[in-house]
């Protein structure tokens, strides 16, 4: 079957045409600046990658170029015709209590995501725009959300809930929802197929997602127990810009001593902070460290607050299960950075933990897990790359078969 796995944010769409029976992808693209006047998409089809810039008011524009693009022979020609899409997967940001797993939109689910925009306003309009312009150009064929907080749905109260009045849980839902779910369920099934097939434990993992955004999962016996990330991706460990768990009374002291109010604090705690707000070069890992390296100490601080941060994250989720068997590496940085995984691991050998230098600076990532760990490490310590967008088109695939069975 083939299912177009569509990514959209509120000025770019990422894609993906994914053939589900080999898992092959037959064309990726993304287009950006939608609305702006410097439109752009990019293709890739068999190793070759096409570019056009037609203006694109709206997310319609861009959907309606999307598909000339998967069809036309001048972009590779990925398909024929749009007949050939069997379905469309949806990354959506979040459920709120409604599902706990992916879901087939309808008029009533579109109704419910609609209802859910506050609790991701950022994210959720563009979500929804994409959806409904799916909807609209290419009729009959379904749509399915695969949301990012569904793989946390499973988290029990106690990890989940805040310590706030009960009534405000119950009116408005705050709690604990955790992101980058479709992540962690790609990595940690991966890591527990890798571990069973070597007849090691698998029963207790914690998933480390670290890109411009982070966050670490505990995953018990193949369920998330306990995750990061919060009501919003806003809590956890400090990321590019965001600063990461913090004492809920700043906000408070920001708007009296800054005269700022709760929604510039919210801007500064979400796009001005994290590696960038600390170290006041860049947002992105690579510069940071380069920085620290050439003596910035701001950044160097940046870099240690992330990893000793991280560091913890696994030591509690260890204590929350009663042990660990596994530690999983992946985003931008836990695949790529030798230098942050080293500091994020080492001072964990009391847990057993414990890494082989050679490995962790060369992985092997041929086979779609590489082991970094030393032979005598009592944890299995894994780089698996991610692959959001495979579990979005496998997802798909299972609720569309299940609707029409
Ligand atoms: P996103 O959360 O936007 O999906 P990514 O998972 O792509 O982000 O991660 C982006 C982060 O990964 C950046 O901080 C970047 O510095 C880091 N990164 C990407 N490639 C490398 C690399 N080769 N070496 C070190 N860090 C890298």
């Amino acid at each position: 079957m083939k299912v177009l796995v569509i990514n959209a944010g509120s000025s770019s769409v990422k894609y993906q045409l994914i053939e589900t029976d080999d898992e092959s992808v037959i064309a990726k693209g993304g287009i950006e600046c939608i609305g702006l006047p410097n439109a752009n998409l990019k293709q890739t089809v068999g190793g070759k990658t096409y570019t056009d810039a037609t203006p694109l008011p709206d997310h319609g524009a861009a959907f309606s170029l999307m598909l000339h693009c998967l069809t036309s022979p001048d972009f590779g020609g990925a398909i024929k015709d749009v007949s050939e899409i069997a379905a469309i997967g949806h990354r959506v940001l979040h459920t709120s209590t409604d599902f706990d797993g992916s879901v087939q939109v309808d008029d009533r689910a579109l109704a419910i995501l609609k209802k859910n925009i506050h609790l991701g306003p950022l994210h959720m309009p563009a979500n929804i725009a994409g959806i409904e312009a799916c909807m609209k150009a290419l009729p009959g064929v379904p749509n399915v959300a695969v949301f990012d907080t569904a793989f946390h749905a499973t988290m029990p109260p106690k990890a989940a809930m805040y310590a706030i009045p009960y009534e405000d849980y119950e009116q408005f839902k705050i709690k604990k929802y955790g992101f980058h779910g479709t992540s962690h369920k790609f990595v940690s099934g991966k890591a527990i197929e890798y571990l069973r097939s070597k007849g090691l434990p698998w029963g207790k993992i914690v998933t480390c997602h670290l890109g411009n955004g982070s966050s670490i999962t505990a995953v018990e016996d193949g369920k998330s127990v306990d995750t990061s990330m919060g009501v919003t991706p806003l809590e956890g460990v400090p990321m590019g810009t965001r600063c990461g768990d913090i004492d809920a009374s700043v906000v408070k002291m920001l708007c009296d001593w800054k005269g700022m109010t709760p929604a510039e604090v919210d801007t500064y705690l979400n796009k001005k902070s994290g590696f960038l707000g600390v170290s006041g070069v860049s947002s992105d890992s690579r510069d940071v460290l380069a920085a620290a390296e050439s003596g910035n100490a701001r950044a160097r601080l940046a870099m240690d607050m992330f990893t000793y941060r991280v560091k913890k994250y696994i030591g509690s989720y260890a204590a929350a299960m009663g042990g660990i068997d596994c530690i999983v590496l992946t985003g931008g940085i836990g695949e790529n950075s030798v230098d942050l995984r080293r500091d994020i691991l080492s001072g964990l050998e009391f847990l057993g933990v414990k890494t082989d230098e050679e490995a962790n600076s060369h992985p092997d990532k041929s086979s779609g897990v590489a082991e970094i760990n030393a032979e005598d490490s009592k944890v299995k310590i894994l780089v698996i790359p991610t692959n959001e967008e495979l579990v979005i088109a496998r997802e798909t695939r299972d609720i569309v078969g299940k609707a029409k069975a």
